[in-house]
């Protein structure tokens, strides 16, 4: 009988995010995570964090921990993790020997794999082989019929073995991929492959699959680098007797230059962005439209990313990270901050001597004049420092003014303090100018430059007294 599965759409769906704890979260994964948890919130479905840490040797704690901050950072949330298991835990691969073991013994007595007694050198020199003569390499099966006196003569000689899945011959597998449709395989073009390693844990291909189907994972969406595990994978639940998953692949990122997203392109981690002060907001933003095409054009917050959600518009072809995109993203994000969220965001880019207030006024001055927090550095000069000597551009729009022009500036900024409007109004009175020829040379005086955030709010974050100060400089 062929291996058939179908999509299952239309119930609540359950999904699961799957990462390696072997590295940052990468925004290829970020991008994984989001869908996933965008095709479970979508239909009040559940979404799940597993994490896949069976292989030891590049496993690390330190990852787990900062891929659950980075994920909760761009605003994630699970109904079950490692964080907080419920009954189909635990969320660790690493926790679920026990398990694993139970399905080990099940497929020995199905007779649906066998012990591998081959060395890393035998599997090396059989590969080499089966290149040099134009063939795809797949284990040659060297131990798949062996008899119990060979079995036992090879675990005498101290060899420890692997368990390898015994792919079921002449069979055809099929299966509804939900992004890129009908595919099909041929298991004669599958070698025996390891569900067991040499030291007693289980392999990627097993427990992701046998996981899946304990955790009542409905949909599985992830990369197209594993599109050709998953005919592997419906073997291993079929001999089983296991429920499969719809699989879905979504293409893979590529930079700008259409290769693969990688350090070349510039940052590629979650959290380079974030320590460059970038939103989560505007990463979502970005990342829900890399392969994925959706009406909504603007800016969207997660639970309208939910409602907007469709699986059958997920891409085929690769999808372009654009920081210049991302820029446009965070640029929005900026500019819906609210003044407490701006203050946090800056953080300790703000001068600490600054009473509560000021901060909030300044903040709320140059706020749409940001994009990412080191913007604001210049500013923090320009309000609370020493002003540079002016560029001749500047230098001559102050001359042109005159003297008569800022000394009636500087009079009403002693009388008034640092209030535009009153500043404003003596020098209409004194010179009659008006507009920009009104406007210009009080912003380049008090400011240094010729554009900028709103003069006003600017000015009421200036300590006392500078207003004055710096028109009397051109008086
Ligand atoms: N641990 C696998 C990975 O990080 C998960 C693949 C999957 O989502 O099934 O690539």
């Amino acid at each position: 009988m062929d291996i058939s599965a179908a999509g299952t759409f239309g119930q609540p769906h359950t999904t699961r995010f799957a990462p390696s704890p072997t590295g940052e979260l990468h925004l290829g994964n970020a991008r994984t995570a989001l869908f996933n948890f965008l095709l479970a919130r979508q239909q009040a479905g559940r979404f799940l964090l597993r994490i896949e840490d069976t292989d030891t040797e590049r496993s690390r704690e330190q990852h787990v921990e900062a891929l659950i901050a980075d994920l909760r950072w761009l605003g994630m949330n699970w109904d079950a993790g490692p964080d907080h298991e419920d009954s189909k835990g635990p969320y660790r691969q690493s926790q679920r020997g026990a398990r694993y073991d139970r399905y080990f013994a099940e497929l020995e007595k199905r007779g649906a794999v066998y012990l591998c007694f081959c060395t890393p050198l035998e599997l090396e020199a059989s590969r080499r082989a089966q290149l040099a003569s134009g063939r795809p390499p797949r284990y040659a099966g060297t131990c798949r019929n062996l008899s119990a006196e060979q079995r036992q003569k090879r675990s005498l000689e101290g060899l420890s073995p692997t368990m390898r899945f015994r792919v079921p011959l002449g069979r055809r597998i099929e299966f509804l991929d939900f992004v890129h449709g009908p595919q099909s395989f041929l298991s004669d073009d599958i070698g025996d492959f390891v569900i067991r390693r040499a030291d007693g844990t289980a392999a990627f291909f097993f427990c992701n699959a046998v996981d899946d189907a304990d955790m009542g994972v409905t949909h599985v969406l992830r990369g197209e680098d594993h599109l050709t595990n998953t005919p592997r994978q419906l073997m291993i639940l079929e001999a089983l007797g296991l429920r499969a998953p719809s699989y879905g692949h979504v293409s893979l990122i590529v930079g700008n230059d259409g290769s693969p997203l990688s350090k070349r392109h510039g940052a590629t981690s979650v959290r380079e962005y974030r320590e460059r002060g970038f939103l989560p907001q505007a990463m979502t933003n970005h990342l829900f439209r890399l392969g994925h095409s959706t009406s909504e054009h603007g800016f969207v917050s997660l639970e309208e990313m939910a409602r907007a959600f469709d699986a059958a518009h997920l891409g085929r072809a690769p999808a372009r990270f654009d920081e210049q995109q991302l820029l446009v993203w965070q640029k929005e994000a900026v500019h819906r901050l609210s003044t407490d969220e701006a203050l946090r965001w800056l953080g300790p880019l703000l001068p600490a001597r600054l009473d509560e207030k000021t901060r909030a006024v300044f903040v709320a001055a140059v706020l749409p004049n940001l994009v990412l927090p080191e913007d604001a550095r210049a500013w923090v000069n320009v309000v609370f420092g020493d002003l540079p000597d002016l560029e001749p551009a500047e230098q001559q729009l102050v001359l042109e003014a005159g003297k008569g022009y800022f000394s009636a500036a500087a009079e009403a900024a002693a009388a008034n303090g640092n209030d535009l409007a009153a500043i404003a109004n003596a020098v209409r009175s004194a010179t009659g100018k008006k507009g920009a020829a009104l406007y210009m040379p009080l912003r380049v005086a008090l400011t240094g430059r010729a554009h900028g955030p709103e003069l006003a709010p600017l000015l009421k974050a200036m300590p006392p007294g500078k207003a004055r100060e710096r028109l009397a400089r051109f008086a």
